[in-house]
C-alpha cells in the first residue's frame, strides 16, 4: 500500500519501500534543481508536479534549488522568472529557496579535504587536451601527467586558482578516479574551473566555479534531500555523485531516474528556445507561441491543466513523446468549466435587418456558462445592423453547409432565426453586406411553429460591438518531430511560416470593454481566447488559447483500439 491516494508509480514504489525498512526514517526531502540559464519549460513542469508532488503526497519537504555554478550563463532575470512559475503552477517551496552558491564555501573546503586524501590533483592540461586524454567507449583513457603532483603542490595550486593569480582555463582541479574506467564519467572529472566571471549571487568572490557534477551531489547531501528525482541523462552520472559522497563521507541521498517530457511539434531545450529568441523568431521567451511556462501561461493555458496533463503522463524509464493533443485536451477540459461564453466575430460580415426598425435596440438573455449556472447570465444587445462570421455565409453552399446561404433560415444565437434575402458585393465581386429578414415569433431561439433550422450562429450587434486584435497561434514547428529534416538542416528547417495571424479589426459583445490581462473565455464557436498584456485602454488584444476541436478524443479512440 502506497501513502499516494492510490497513485503510484516507480518511484513512489522506491520511497514506500524506504519508508517500510525506515532508510530516512520516514522522512521524505525533495528538491526542484533547474539551472538559472533560461525560462522554464513544460518539460520542467513534469519535474515540478513530480518533486513538489511526491513531498506533499508524503507529507514531506520540496526545496527550490538553483544550481548556479555556471555564471557566465545565468542571470538574476532567469532566477526571478524560475520563481513566478514555479508559484503559478502552484507550489510553494516557503523558506527554502536555495543556490548551490551558498555552498561554495563548503566544496571549496571538500576539495582540499579531497586533494588531503590524495584523491584530487590539479592538471594544467588544456581542455582540449583532457578531452583527447580522456578516451572513448572503445578507448581506454591516458593518465595526465600532473596526476602525480604531491598534496602540498596540489594544495598551494588549487589555493592560487581561487586566489585568482593564473588566466581563464590555465588549470583545473579534477578528481583522481580511474582513467580505464568504462564510465566516462569516472576518468578523473574536472572538479573545478577557472573562470573570472561576475556571479549574479557572490559577484566577484569567486574566480573558480565549480562544475555541475561536483556541486550537484553535494548541494543535495547539505539540504539532507533524501531523493534526487532527476532525468535519465543523469544515470551515467549516478556512480560519480556516489563517489563523491562515499569520500565525504556525508549524508547518502538516493538518486532516481525518470525519462524527460518530449513532446509533438515542440522543441524542448534551453538552448534551442534561446535560439529562438535570441534570432528573433519569437518576441521573446514569453511568447506565447514558446513552450516555456511563461508563453503558455500568456497564451492562456491553466496551471490546473499542466498538474492535470503532468499526473495523467505520470513518470516512466523509457523516453516516449507524448502528443501535444494529449496537452490540449486537459486545458479544454480545464477552460470548459471555468470560463465565461462571450460572442466575438473574428472576420466580421455585415448582416442588415431589414424588417427590425431603425434605431431600436433590445437586450437578449445570454447563458454565461451552460457547464456553471453560478455564473449566471448576461443582456447582449441586438439591432437592425449585425455582423456574423464570413465563414458562415456562402453564397454557393456545398452539400454539407447548412450555415447561412442565400434563401435558408438560421438561428442567431440567443436572438431570432433570419433568413438571408439578398447578397451585397463590391465592384470585385466580394460579398460586403447580406440583407436578411428576421422573424419576431422567434424570440430567444425557437419557433412556435416547430420549424426546425440546422445551424445557430455567433453574432455581434455592429453599432454596440467593440474592436479588438486578435491573435491566432498554430504550431511552431510543422513536422511532429522538428528534428526531421534533411541533410545539413536543422530543425529550424521546419518552423512553421504560419504560426502567427494578426486579426486587426475583429467585432466583439461590448461587455469585454473591461478585461485585464490574462482573463479568458470561451468566444463561442471560435474557441478560447485569453487577452494579452499588450491591452491597452481602447485597444484589447486577445491570444487564442485553444481552437474548440478537440482532435486529442480521436487519437484517443484509436489508442484504445
Ligand atoms: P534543458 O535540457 O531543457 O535545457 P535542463 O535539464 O538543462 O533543461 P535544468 O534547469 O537543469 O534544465 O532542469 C531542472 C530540472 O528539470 C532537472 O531536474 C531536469 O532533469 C528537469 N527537466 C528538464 N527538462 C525536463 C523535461 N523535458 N522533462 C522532465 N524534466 C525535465
Ligand atoms: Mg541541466
Amino acid at each position: 500500500m502506497t501513502e499516494t491516494d492510490g497513485r503510484t508509480d516507480f518511484i513512489r514504489e522506491i520511497i514506500d519501500g524506504h519508508n517500510s525498512t525506515g532508510k530516512y526514517g520516514r522522512k521524505v526531502h525533495t528538491r526542484f534543481p533547474p539551472e538559472p540559464n533560461g525560462y522554464l519549460h513544460i518539460g520542467h513542469a513534469k519535474s515540478i508536479c513530480l518533486n513538489f508532488g511526491i513531498a506533499s503526497d508524503y507529507n514531506g519537504l520540496c526545496n527550490l534549488r538553483y544550481d548556479d555554478t555556471n555564471p557566465t550563463k545565468e542571470s538574476q532575470e532567469y532566477i526571478d522568472s524560475i520563481k513566478k512559475d514555479v508559484r503559478w503552477l502552484g507550489f510553494d517551496w516557503e523558506d527554502r529557496e536555495l543556490y548551490a552558491s551558498d555552498y561554495f564555501h563548503q566544496l571549496y573546503e571538500w576539495a582540499a579535504k579531497l586533494i588531503r586524501d590524495g584523491k584530487a590533483f590539479v592538471c594544467d592540461l588544456s581542455a582540449d587536451e583532457i578531452r583527447e586524454h580522456r578516451g572513448t567507449l572503445t578507448e581506454l583513457g591516458k593518465e595526465s601527467p600532473y596526476r602525480n603532483r604531491s598534496v602540498d603542490e596540489n594544495l598551494d595550486l588549487f589555493e592560487r586558482m581561487k586566489l585568482g593569480e593564473f588566466p581563464n582555463g590555465s588549470r583545473t582541479l579534477r578528481a583522481k578516479i580511474d582513467m580505464a574506467s568504462p564510465n566516462l564519467n569516472m576518468r578523473d572529472p574536472v572538479m573545478y574551473r577557472i573562470l573570472h566571471a561576475h556571479h549574479p549571487r557572490t559577484g566577484n568572490e569567486w574566480c573558480v566555479y565549480p562544475m555541475y557534477d561536483w556541486a550537484h551531489g553535494q548541494s543535495d547531501s547539505i539540504e539532507g534531500i533524501t531523493h534526487s528525482i532527476c532525468t535519465l541523462e543523469f544515470e551515467d552520472h549516478r556512480p560519480l555523485y556516489d563517489w563523491y559522497i562515499d569520500q565525504l563521507g556525508i549524508h547518502h541521498p538516493t538518486q532516481i531516474e525518470f525519462a524527460r517530457l518530449n513532446l509533438t511539434y515542440t522543441v524542448l531545450s534551453k538552448r534551442r528556445l534561446l535560439q529562438l529568441v535570441n534570432g528573433g523568431i519569437v518576441s521573446g521567451w514569453d511568447d506565447p507561441r514558446m513552450p516555456t511556462l511563461s508563453g503558455i501561461r500568456r497564451r492562456g493555458y491553466t496551471p490546473e491543466a499542466i498538474r492535470a496533463f503532468c499526473d495523467r503522463i505520470g513518470v516512466t524509464k523509457s523516453e516516449s513523446i507524448v502528443e501535444i493533443a494529449m496537452l490540449d485536451y486537459f486545458l479544454r477540459e480545464n477552460l470548459n468549466r471555468r470560463a465565461a461564453r462571450v460572442m466575438g466575430v473574428l472576420r466580421p460580415l455585415k448582416v442588415v435587418i431589414e424588417n427590425y426598425p431603425e434605431g431600436q435596440m433590445e437586450e437578449l438573455d445570454a447563458v454565461n456558462n451552460p457547464e456553471d449556472a453560478s455564473m449566471g447570465t448576461r443582456k447582449i444587445p441586438f439591432s437592425r445592423d449585425l455582423y456574423i462570421e464570413q465563414e458562415d455565409f456562402r453564397e454557393d453552399p456545398p452539400k454539407q453547409f447548412y450555415r447561412l446561404a442565400p434563401g435558408r433560415e438560421v438561428r442567431l444565437r440567443y436572438a431570432y432565426f433570419i433568413t438571408c434575402r439578398e447578397v451585397v458585393k463590391d465592384s470585385s465581386g466580394k460579398v460586403i453586406e447580406l440583407r436578411c429578414t428576421y422573424d419576431p415569433a422567434t424570440k430567444g431561439g425557437d419557433s412556435p411553429d416547430g420549424r426546425k433550422v440546422k445551424s445557430t450562429l455567433h453574432w455581434v450587434s455592429a453599432k454596440h460591438s467593440i474592436s479588438a486584435e486578435v491573435r491566432l497561434y498554430d504550431h511552431l514547428f510543422t513536422k511532429a518531430d522538428p528534428d526531421e529534416v534533411s541533410e545539413g538542416q536543422d530543425y529550424l528547417a521546419n518552423l512553421n511560416p504560419h504560426s502567427l495571424e494578426i486579426i486587426r479589426e475583429a467585432k466583439l459583445e461590448p461587455g469585454l470593454t473591461k478585461v485585464k490581462a490574462g482573463d479568458s473565455f470561451q468566444f463561442e464557436r471560435m474557441g478560447y481566447f485569453c487577452v494579452d498584456p499588450d491591452t491597452t485602454a481602447g485597444h484589447p488584444v486577445f491570444n487564442r488559447t485553444i481552437t474548440l476541436r478537440d482532435t486529442w478524443a480521436k487519437i484517443e479512440k484509436q489508442l484504445a483500439r
